[in-house]
C-alpha cells in the first residue's frame, strides 16, 4: 500500500464556472486556468501520481499546451488513474474557499467523482472550510484543495 498527497490552487474570477469534482457550482467567479481549473480534481490527480512517485499533473498535461486547453479535469483524473494502474483504497480532500457555501453540493461532488473512479462512494471523502477571512482565499480571490490518498 502507498499514500500519495496532492494540493492546487488557483484565482477566482469572474466569467469562469466553479468546477469542483466535475460538478458546476453555481457562483459568479470561477478558477481561472487553462484546464476547467478543477482544484480538487487537480489535487486529487497529484495525490494518485504522487502515491506512485509519477510526478505531477503538469508534467502530463502541461499548461503551455494546446491539447490542454480547456480540457475536462474529470479526464485528467481519467487519464492519470489509467496510467498510474492505482487501485484506490480511499481518498480524502478538503476544499478551502470562502463562498459560496458547498454543503448541500458535497454529495454530488462525491458522487461524481466515485461514478468517474468507479468505487464506491463511501471510499471518497470531500470536506471544505473556509479561510475565517484570511489571506487570498479569506478575501474570495482564490481556492485551495488538497488531497491523500490511499492505493494498493
Ligand atoms: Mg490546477
Amino acid at each position: 500500500m502507498r499514500v500519495g498527497f496532492g494540493n492546487d490552487i488557483h484565482r477566482l474570477v469572474e466569467g469562469r464556472p466553479l468546477m469542483l469534482g466535475g460538478i458546476e457550482i453555481p457562483f459568479d467567479k470561477g478558477e481561472d486556468a487553462h484546464s476547467d481549473g478543477d482544484v480538487l480534481l487537480h489535487a486529487i490527480s497529484d495525490a494518485i501520481l504522487g502515491a506512485k512517485a509519477m510526478g505531477d499533473i503538469g508534467q502530463l498535461f502541461p499548461d503551455d499546451s494546446p491539447h490542454t486547453k480547456d480540457m475536462p479535469s474529470l479526464a485528467i483524473l481519467k487519464s492519470v488513474q489509467i496510467l498510474s494502474g492505482a487501485r484506490i483504497i480511499n481518498i480524502d480532500s478538503t476544499i478551502t474557499l470562502e463562498k459560496p457555501k458547498l454543503a448541500n453540493h458535497i454529495p454530488a461532488i462525491r458522487k461524481s467523482i466515485a461514478d468517474l473512479l468507479e468505487i464506491n462512494i463511501k471510499q471518497v471523502s470531500v470536506k471544505a472550510k473556509t479561510a475565517e477571512g484570511l489571506g487570498p482565499i479569506g478575501e474570495g480571490k482564490a481556492i485551495k484543495a488538497e488531497a491523500v490518498v490511499l492505493i494498493e
